[in-house]
């Protein structure tokens, strides 16, 4: 991605890819819809997480002919504790969501990557985070990154009972929506600021195709956005950048 005059914003940055054999330490449910797991393991010493959207590969039943390959945002990492935090939205049926709302302290699990990072500087003039409960793990992650004097805008989709503190130093307004409509009507009521910043979305595969024409619409520069369908409905495991 660049940026004619100054080169490129947000950069890429790869690194090797590793898969690691982690053990659940601890599983902490967040709300009725969300659960917080925490994995540890010696081979989480060399991890590296560059961005609040990196992924890491969850690998469920690896013998299996065809094995189940799920996404997931590292959502804190300590590399002197050894531990790795992802945040599962529970939903209806799915095998990483199942996995999460049954488990157990000692269960292991193979996490490979993340593969690269796509890194967005902190110092802009402003950040706009949109997302459902897939990318609140994301958006909570840079909300805490945001240096004080930062300006921000989150429109997140949740449920009520799922709605959380966001905590961050930065001048942030958060605006909370109960579907993809209130979420897209929230959109079309930003104007981007002046200055240079960055628009990022994460969500159900349709509504983040509606942000990306509404970003379009509203001349923010596709070098300057990054907007990911993280999950389609009806489909399994989708990931796809809307360039
Ligand atoms: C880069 C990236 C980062 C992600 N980070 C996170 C994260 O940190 N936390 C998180 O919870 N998710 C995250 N996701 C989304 C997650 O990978 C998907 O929701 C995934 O499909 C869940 O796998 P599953 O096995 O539970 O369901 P699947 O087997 O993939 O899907 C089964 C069915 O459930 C539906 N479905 C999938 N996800 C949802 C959902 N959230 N709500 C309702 N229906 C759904 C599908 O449409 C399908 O019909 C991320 C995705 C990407 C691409």
């Amino acid at each position: 991605m660049k940026d004619a005059a100054q080169g490129p914003v947000i950069q890429r940055v790869r690194h090797e890819l590793k898969r690691r054999e982690l053990t659940v330490a601890a599983v902490e449910p967040l709300g009725p819809g969300f659960v917080a797991i925490t994995f540890t393991g010696d081979e989480l010493g060399d991890f590296v997480s560059a961005s609040f959207d990196d992924h890491v590969k969850l690998m469920f039943d690896e013998s299996a002919e065809t094995p189940v390959r799920r996404d997931y945002t590292p959502r804190r990492f300590d590399r002197e504790q050894r531990t790795l935090t992802l945040e599962f939205a529970l939903h209806g049926h799915g095998a990483a969501s199942e996995w999460a709302r049954s488990a157990q302290a000692g269960q292991r699990l193979t996490v490979g990557g993340p593969r690269g990072s796509f890194v967005v500087p902190l110092a802009l003039d402003w950040h706009l985070l949109v997302g459902d409960t897939t990318a609140l793990p994301a958006i909570s992650r840079r909300l805490e990154e945001l240096p004080a004097g930062a300006r921000a805008v989150v429109v997140a989709m949740a449920d009520a009972a799922d709605r959380r503190d966001l905590p961050t130093q930065a001048d942030a307004e958060i605006i909370w929506v109960d579907n993809a409509d209130a979420l897209v009507a929230a959109l079309q009521a930003w104007t981007p600021p002046a200055g240079q910043g960055v628009a990022w979305g994460g969500g159900e595969a349709q509504a983040m195709a509606r942000v990306r024409r509404i970003l379009d619409e509203k001349g923010v520069p596709r070098e300057l956005t990054r907007v990911s369908a993280y999950w389609k409905r009806g489909v399994a495991d989708h990931h796809e950048t809307l360039e």
